[in-house]
């Protein structure tokens, strides 16, 4: 069997009817990229960048989160890697920040809304990425969007951040993608106006099962309820990649389910384009898909 996965190596990601999935990778710091290559990822998917705020006992200055993007996209040697924003709050506490203690922290102040709360939090994580773009293709991913009004503000921050940059004739790629996590019911929703406004969506399947099924991902108790398969998490998922595509703009997963194979033909018949997953599954998940044929994608699982 370990044979048969080294043989995927250096081969493409392609249907036997020749649809392209593409199969990054997610990772948690700088040092995962060795995995990454290790098993022939192309690209990262998702770079969670908390790493560098819960290692740390203050906010991490430009330069130190600088050095971690760098370090990434260049080892990556031009292929994709989507940084996303910090997404602190929830289950990740960083005592630094101040954050009150809230009763539901899933549903409380998190992630993107902390950026938009705290401009200078989010523009030295802004500057330390576009600084990054100009050793790969960096793209950067914002966590947790509900609304339109909150990606025109991050797209307004980012443009604040490449003109500061300008000026200060520090280089950057004026052209660096941006996306946002497809994670809540209202990005689903608003997915047709999202899309108008990004280069990409990428599922969160562990927020959005969580948030559709009214479910706490973190309580244990919940068992079968809790359940990512359930048809109307797929027919959120669904929803947003007809709206992506409606628009022109590609769609992945990198929340958990994308590793999951019992759901390649669903994912095949939605159109999804990308999976991000965990390094080790890349070969197993090329294995999968180079003997699926995309045109026998199935829906049936959305069926109630
Ligand atoms: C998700 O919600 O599916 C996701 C990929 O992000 P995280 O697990 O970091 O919340
Ligand atoms: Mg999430």
């Amino acid at each position: 069997r370990q044979e048969l996965l080294r043989a995927m190596v250096g081969q493409e990601d392609v249907t036997l009817d020749g649809k392209h999935v593409k199969l990054y990778c997610n990772i948690g710091s700088p040092e995962d990229v060795d995995a990454v290559l290790a098993n022939d990822g192309q690209g990262i998917g998702l770079f969670r960048s908390e790493f560098l705020y819960l290692a740390a006992s203050d906010y991490p200055d430009e330069e130190a989160q600088f050095q971690a993007y760098k370090a990434a996209a260049s080892a990556m040697n031009g292929k994709r890697v989507i940084i996303r924003t910090l997404d602190i709050g929830a289950d990740k506490q960083v005592d630094y920040f101040n954050l009150s203690k809230e009763e539901n922290p899933a549903m409380g102040l998190r992630a993107i809304r902390i950026c938009l709360n705290r401009p200078e939090v989010f523009r030295t994580q802004l500057r330390a990425l576009y600084r990054a773009s100009a050793y790969g293709k960096v793209a950067i991913m914002f966590p947790m969007i509900t609304s339109v009004w909150e990606v025109k503000e991050c797209r307004r921050a980012c443009q604040k951040v490449m003109e500061e940059l300008t000026d200060e004739g520090i280089p950057f790629n004026r052209d660096t993608e941006l996306g946002i996590m497809i994670e809540t019911p209202a990005a689903v929703f608003m997915a047709p106006e999202l899309a108008q406004l990004v280069d990409f969506f990428s599922v969160g399947t562990n927020d959005l099962t969580q948030y559709v099924l009214a479910c706490d991902r973190q309580c244990n108790d919940l068992g079968k309820f809790y359940d990512p398969h359930h048809p109307a998490v797929l027919r959120a998922l669904k929803l947003a990649a007809d709206a992506a595509h409606a628009a022109g703009i590609w769609i992945g997963i990198c929340g958990e389910l994308g590793a999951d194979l019992r759901l390649l033909p669903t994912f095949l018949a939605m159109g999804i384009d990308e999976l991000s997953v965990s390094p080790t599954a890349v070969l197993p998940l090329r294995a999968a898909i180079r003997q699926s044929i995309a045109a026998q994608g199935t829906l049936e699982l959305l069926e109630g």
